[in-house]
């Protein structure tokens, strides 16, 4: 297959990405993959909301940035911020106009607030924004022709002169395995996007779906596309601890936005012990200061109090976290609700430029996936649909410019090498990828979670380099797989993040280690 322009996700850049395209150029093809059901992403799991400025009374564009500043602690970089945060308003209008909803009061958008933020400039619909936005962005996509959706397409490996066995120093598309057929196919592009999502799945508790197990940056990484700042991962603090269904839920932070306060096994409200912003300030802060209350009172999780919101107004604003913990007999706001943190959101990524251009031609990268500077060591609750917003915008416009400007033939794209690989599947090898999967899960939440040491980052790296030789001898005996490849990505990624980690000698945001301190 050829196309102009291959997306690889459905999430919130994707999509977003994909319909600027497809509206404003009617003349070009697109291709959009995606691992599971184009509806299956984080975006879709978002409660919170989309930070942006729109009460001008009482907010401004310079609190937000000072706020976001403050958050990614001295590693943001400061016009990214500026422009993402002036250009907001905008795209959430387009979002509007494509039939996203937000809950308004008098006629004008109803704000929240969440922790690090000094203003209530949160836009959200009730407690599934994610959804709302994911839902009225599929069904757009729907209405264009030009746009050619594939579910249940997995990225194994973009297309570099390594495959072509040329020196053009660019991306030529990728390949994809068809979950249904089995086969890996070709598809060349002009222009690829990965808009991948995260990576939360490298550990044992996350707020992130299955799929969140960083394929764009291990094929990234080995396409040797510079990645940074992976080891700045957020811990979301508030995570619900019996799981749903056996996946994490996420406790929003607009519930401690409401006025909900964090107490420990004792009852006592200690977050005034460990910042001045007490129970709303950034994540990070939250998250260490939750983890030492359970160490300190050996329990497995600390409570929310809720009781100051009225039953009414939880049930309104919260009705997915009140039918949740309803359903698991917590009688929310009365009970409390058992929390402890969960691996949440990577703030680093593909390194990319101010158009969401990596460092390789030709391929581009947006949202979670991509490392723009914004969130520097730590992101800002509600920053992150934003950045999506703003960045997928900015490809759309850079990269139909490229697109239309490439000077390789069609022919090239047409000719590009089949994937070379193994005809062999056993079901008993397959077995071994979810046992390698689960320890590598262990190593990352023993030794590089919230709190990091020395010694512990070394030992993180002899266990993963085991894992590593065993993934290798099966991916040289065995039929790619689905399942393969993102065992494959997990190991490139778990790598990654521990190496770059050994080379961090100050704590800055959500990266904490302990010899540095
Ligand atoms: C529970 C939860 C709550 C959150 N709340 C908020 C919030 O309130 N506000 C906020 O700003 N942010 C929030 N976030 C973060 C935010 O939702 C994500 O950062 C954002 O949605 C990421 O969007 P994305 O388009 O980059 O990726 P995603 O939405 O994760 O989409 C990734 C896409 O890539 C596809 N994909 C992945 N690997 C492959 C592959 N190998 N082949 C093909 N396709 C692939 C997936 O199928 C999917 O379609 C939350 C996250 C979670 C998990």
């Amino acid at each position: 297959m050829t196309t102009d322009i291959l997306v690889i996700g459905s999430g919130i850049s994707g999509l977003t990405y994909a319909i600027k395209i497809a509206e404003q150029h009617p003349d070009l093809q697109l291709i959009l993959i995606a691992k599971d059901e184009l509806r299956e992403t984080n975006t879709r799991y978002a409660q919170g909301g989309i930070a942006v400025v729109s009460d001008f009374k009482q907010d401004s564009f310079e609190k937000h940035i000072q706020d976001t500043l403050i958050a990614g602690d001295g590693l943001c970089d400061s016009e990214v911020v500026k422009f993402v945060i002036e250009e907001g308003q905008e795209r959430l209008r387009e979002l509007q106009d494509w039939g996203t909803l937000f809950d308004t009061q008098q006629k004008e958008l109803h704000l929240t607030k969440e922790g690090g933020h000094s203003e209530k400039r949160i836009v959200h619909y009730k407690d599934q924004t994610g959804l709302q936005i994911q839902e009225a962005l599929i069904k757009k996509i729907q209405s264009f022709s030009n746009v050619r959706c594939l579910e249940n397409h997995v990225l194994v490996d973009l297309i570099t002169d390594h495959h072509t066995k040329t020196n053009h120093q660019k991306c030529y598309g990728a390949y994809v395995i068809s979950k249904e057929k089995e086969e890996i196919l070709t598809i060349g592009s002009k222009a690829t996007i990965l808009s991948t999502g995260g990576a939360g799945q490298l550990y044992n508790h996350t707020t992130n779906p299955y799929g969140a197990t960083g394929d764009g940056l291990g094929a990234a990484y080995r396409a040797r596309v510079k990645i940074e700042g992976l080891p700045y991962v957020q811990f979301h603090p508030t995570a619900l601890v019996p799981k749903v269904n056996g996946s994490t839920f996420l406790i929003s932070e607009a519930v401690r936005g409401e006025g909900a306060v964090l107490r420990n096994k004792k009852g006592t409200a200690f977050m005034a012990s460990y910042d001045s912003r007490k129970d709303l300030a950034p994540r990070d802060v939250v998250a260490r200061a939750i983890a030492q209350e359970m160490t300190a009172t050996d329990a497995a999780f600390v409570h929310l109090d809720c009781q100051c919101i009225e039953k009414e107004k939880f049930q309104q604003h919260f009705p997915t976290i009140y039918d949740t913990c309803h359903h698991l007999e917590i009688n929310v706001p009365k009970e409390p609700i058992p929390i402890a943190p969960a691996a949440h959101y990577f703030c680093g990524g593909i390194a990319v430029n101010a158009q969401s251009r990596s460092q390789l031609d030709g391929l581009y990268a947006i949202g979670e996936c991509s490392y723009t500077g914004l969130h520097g060591a730590n992101r800002l609750a509600s920053n992150s649909l934003l950045e999506s917003l703003v960045f997928a915008h900015r490809a759309a416009l850079d990269s139909s410019t490229f697109v239309t400007t490439e000077a390789l033939e069609d022919d090239f794209y047409e000719a590009l090498p089949e994937w070379e690989g193994n005809p062999e599947v056993s079901v008993e090898k397959m077995k071994q990828m979810t046992v390698l999967k689960n320890r590598l899960r262990k190593v990352m939440t023993q030794y590089a979670g919230i709190f990091k040491a020395d010694d512990d980052l070394n030992k993180a790296e002899q266990k993963l380099s085991a894992i590593y030789l065993e993934t290798l001898e099966l991916y040289q005996k065995l039929k790619l797989t689905p399942q393969f490849c993102e065992l494959r990505n997990m190991v490139s990624v778990a790598y990654i993040l521990i190496k770059q980690s050994q080379h961090i000698k100050t704590n800055q945001g959500t990266f904490y280690n302990a010899d540095n301190a």
